[in-house]
């Protein structure tokens, strides 16, 4: 093999996810028998985090009532300053079991270590790995034996190919449920929280099976941003958006600036159905 061929493919050396593995797109079934990567956009959203039973029934009633598919909610936060709210913990995760009841929609919530893998994975329908967490090594191989499908999110500073690497040490522990989430990166922009890297979407569809979904409120950390890069997503062929939706964003205790109210969520949800629709989808 020429020096040139050999570095590509030393460089390229995720396997399990690949299309050359499996050249059909990866659908994940959820507990519900809703599925991820079909035809149908994925619709995440709710609260960056529970605050409360009242806060997240709100949210949730509103958000299933415009078509949301899966609830997200946090309750174990990665904070960057530790005198930040850290979440409701065990108590969160019973309130988001109650969601799943309640509503019968899937929920998705972090898991940031290892020790709790277990705990979140007896309580939630998606593991969520955030940006934080996406090379811990230890924490990809616990949730890779872990019978339900992981959400896992870009980190910050990785590369496609770091992220694609990340699922593969998910998949090669046994578990082939993985969501690929776009959630956008750092770089020298200060007008947005984040660089959404859109590209990502046709250049993993291209090497992987894996769907992939776009978060455009840790991307952009601007509430008026999310409208027009969720179109973007869709339009740009990902399988689902995760939105931050919060019945009174401006009293947020996590990610305020960056949630949708509920009238916006309920306009977003509409403009994106003719966009979907374009693009052979359906929201
Ligand atoms: C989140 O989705 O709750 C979150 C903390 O996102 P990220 O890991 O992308 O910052
Ligand atoms: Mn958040």
């Amino acid at each position: 093999m020429r020096g040139i061929e050999r570095i590509i493919l030393e460089s390229n050396n995720f396997k399990l996810v690949s299309r050359e593995y499996q050249n059909n797109s990866s659908v994940i079934k959820l507990s519900n028998g809703y599925e991820i990567g079909d035809k149908k956009i994925a619709v995440i959203a709710g609260p960056c985090a529970v605050e409360s039973k009242k806060q997240l029934f709100d949210c949730v009633e509103f958000v299933k009532n415009a078509g949301a598919s899966v609830i997200r909610g946090g309750a174990f936060k990665p904070r960057t300053s530790p005198y930040s709210f850290q979440g409701l913990e065990k108590k969160g995760l019973k309130l988001l079991a109650l969601v799943r009841e309640k509503t019968g929609l899937p929920v998705i919530t972090e898991v940031m270590c290892t020790e709790n893998v277990d705990l979140v994975a007896s309580y939630a329908d998606i593991l969520q790995i955030g940006t934080r967490n996406m090379q811990n090594y230890p924490l990809l191989k616990k949730v890779g034996k872990v019978n339900k499908p992981v959400l896992l999110k870009r980190g910050m500073s990785a590369t496609i190919e770091e992220l694609l690497l990340s699922a593969e040490y998910i998949i090669s522990n046994g578990n082939s449920r993985v969501i690929l989430c776009e959630r956008g990166i750092r770089t020298f922009e200060k007008m947005t929280r984040n660089t959404l890297d859109l590209s990502i979407v046709p250049i993993v569809k291209s090497l992987s099976h894996l769907p992939i979904v776009v978060d455009p409120s840790h991307a952009t950390g601007k509430r008026e941003l999310i409208e027009p890069m969720a179109k973007a997503a869709v339009a740009a062929g990902a399988d689902g958006i995760m939105v931050e939706v919060h019945p009174n964003p401006d009293d947020a205790l996590v990610d305020g600036k960056q949630s949708l109210g509920f009238s916006d969520f309920s306009k977003l949800m509409h403009e994106l159905i003719p966009v979907a629709r374009a693009v052979g989808r359906e929201i």
